[in-house]
């Protein structure tokens, strides 16, 4: 059976694979971990094998396994990567390093509000919804500049980029279209002058088609972990 030393071998292979096939410059995507319903023993041997970024969904999950990995900390990132509940933020500003999703100003005030002194800033994207529907989460593409300009002048807070969650397609080339999509944000968000080095697209059917669309951070977990 495959151990994750060997899996994050692999998927590390794959991601080497795509960005010297679409011309990426060498070591420009980080692997982000997603750990999700996997236990934090899974996460310590996955630490063990050399990999240091951490994904999770489930803020209660995540500060438990945050908890029992405190003797890790200073060899974790952990970045949030599911939706958050204004009556969370507190918590999450207190235990994570990273934010994916915000989508509204008012959590982004709050998690600024809430930081820490003693920590660094917290380093967060803006979620953008690429896929038109109303229900799911993320700012529309045409409000993401808007939002970005505020979240950037909040002071405990350091945005970082953008996070693309494409709807899961059967057609390669919608989930080309959507991660594009996500892409043109990105890059209106930087020609309009924020300085922004986080790309978050890509998952673990897709990572080489975001890697392909510019990807710089791919959020994978079933490929390293098995399925949920
Ligand atoms: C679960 C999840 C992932 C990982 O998905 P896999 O298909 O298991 O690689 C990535 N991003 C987000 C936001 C997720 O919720």
């Amino acid at each position: 059976m495959a151990t994750i030393a060997d899996k994050l071998q692999l998927v590390r292979g794959r991601i080497a694979r795509a960005v010297s096939e679409f011309g990426r410059p060498p070591g420009s995507v980080t692997l982000l971990a997603v750990s999700k319903t996997f236990p934090a023993v899974t996460v310590r041997e996955a630490v063990a094998a050399g990999q240091h970024q951490f994904g999770e969904n489930y803020v209660q999950e995540a500060l438990d396994k945050i908890a029992e990995l405190a003797d890790l900390r200073d060899q974790i990132t952990w970045h949030l990567i599911g939706p958050l509940q204004s009556n969370k933020t507190r918590v999450v500003a207190e235990a994570f390093d990273w934010v994916h999703t915000v989508d509204r100003l008012k959590i982004a005030q709050r998690l600024s509000e809430q930081r820490p002194a003693h920590l660094p800033p917290l380093q967060v994207c803006i979620q953008v919804n690429t896929s038109g529907e109303d229900s799911k989460s993320g700012v529309a593409p045409e409000e993401a500049l808007a939002l970005a300009r505020a979240v950037a002048a909040l002071p405990r807070l350091q945005l970082r980029g953008v996070m693309g969650l494409p709807a899961p397609s059967p057609d390669p080339a919608e989930q080309r279209r959507q991660l594009q999509a996500v892409r043109v944000v990105f890059d209106l968000l930087q020609s309009e002058g924020l300085p922004l080095d986080t790309l978050s697209m890509g998952m673990s059917a897709d990572l080489e088609v975001a890697v392909e669309q510019g990807s710089t951070l791919v959020r994978v977990g079933t490929a390293l972990f098995g399925q949920r």
